[in-house]
Order: C-alpha cells, then structure tokens, then sequence
C-alpha cells in the first residue's frame, strides 16, 4: 500500500515518514499545495494524508479539485487540535476521515488501517482471505495449521496487496506502483522474484500466473 504525506513540516514529516515505513507501507512525501496536487492527481495513491495548512495551495482546496476530478482516493485530513469548523469544512470538501493536531503515530496508523480495509471492502481488523491470516502489527502470516511465517518487507506489502485484491488480475506494473514508492529503484521484474518467493512460504497454488496479463491471488485455489 502507497500513501502520500503531504505536511510542510519537515520534521514532523520525517519522522511520520519513519514510522509509516517501518508499518509496511511504501510513502512519498510532499511539502506545498502545488505538488502534492499533482502527485496525488498522476500517481496511484492508496490513501493520502494531507495537512490543510500547506504553502501556496491550501489542502482544502487542494482536495476539492481532487473530487471535482473524481479522485476518489482515500483521503485522511490533518486538523489543527479545537478547529471544530475545519473538520466540518475538511469532510464537506470530501475527507473521509480527520485526525487532530498533535496525535499520536500509533492512532494514524490505525486510522490508515481502518481507511484502507474499508476503501477496499474489506471487513475491519485482522485481514483473512484463502485460509490465511495476514497480522499487519507483525508484518507475518499465519497458515490454516497455525504456523507463522516471517516476512521481510518486500514481501509483506506485497502479500497484504494481494490479500486485499483477490481474485483480480493484477499486473506487474500496478504491484510495482502499489508496493515502491516513487523514489525506489523499480523493476517490475522484481515482482517475479518476490512471487516466487512468497509462493515458496504460502504455496504454490494461491497466486496464479496470467501470462502477459499478471496474477492473481485466489481466494479458492
Ligand atoms: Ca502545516
């Protein structure tokens, strides 16, 4: 899962970029009004947290484009702590959710999880699908006998994308842009070595090859 943090506080970014890392998602960052308009207008987000005080764009107007454009994107506003109208204004623009200046890491990652699972029609908490359970806190999955089996993180957000897009072809070129964010080395090849090995781990069965069109992770193989 890709999210896009557009804060114009440096360091309050860096150290939410961090810790947004270390929980598995791939994020890109974004300083003022202007480019994170159009970084999340050309580039397939999974969630953007946005900041509503930003340099030369504000993050309402900023998201009113947005939906105007039918970007339908989740979108999770960041709101000065006691501003009661900015969170009416935020969801009247099209937030789908708020958090209140200062917070706590913990609670935005829950709130990305909660907004994920739900952008994606997926029941809230633990996600489960073809008899495995994917624990989002260890970064593991579990098999129907109870085994955990460690992932690294490559594979992890790969394995939580395909658990939360089953049965759908995916190509390589969309696991590329959900999983790596814009600054990495991307290699849709890789995809084919992480398959592999994620196959290795959870069997072979679960994720099909379509030939020239991706794979797809079964829900009944
Ligand atoms: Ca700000």
């Amino acid at each position: 899962m890709r999210l896009l943090l557009v804060e114009d506080d440096k360091a309050l970014s860096r150290g939410l970029k961090s810790d947004l890392v270390a929980a598995g998602f791939a994020v890109d960052q974004s300083y003022d009004g202007i480019d994170a308009a159009f970084m999340g207008s050309e580039e397939p987000y999974d969630v953007v947290i946005l900041d509503l005080g930003l340099p030369q764009r504000s993050g309402l107007e900023i998201l009113r484009d947005w939906r105007k454009k039918k970007n339908a994107v989740p979108v999770l506003i960041l709101t000065a702590r006691d501003a009661w109208q900015e969170k009416v204004e935020g969801f009247q623009a099209g937030a789908d959710d708020y958090l209140a200046k200062p917070f706590h890491v913990e609670e935005l990652i829950a709130r990305i999880k909660a907004l994920l699972h739900r952008s994606k029609g997926q029941a809230a908490g633990a996600l489960s699908v073809a008899n495995l359970l994917l624990d989002e806190e260890r970064q593991s999955v579990a098999t129907p006998e109870g085994k955990a089996l460690s992932l690294s993180g490559t594979e992890f957000r790969l394995l939580r994308y395909f658990m939360m897009h089953p049965d759908v072809i995916l190509s390589k070129t969309r696991l590329t842009e959900h999983i790596y964010d814009f600054d990495s080395d991307k290699d849709s090849n890789l995809i084919e070595v992480y398959v592999n090995r994620l196959r290795q781990k959870i069997g072979k069965d679960l994720i099909e090859t379509r030939r020239g069109q991706g794979y797809i992770f079964k829900v009944n193989p």
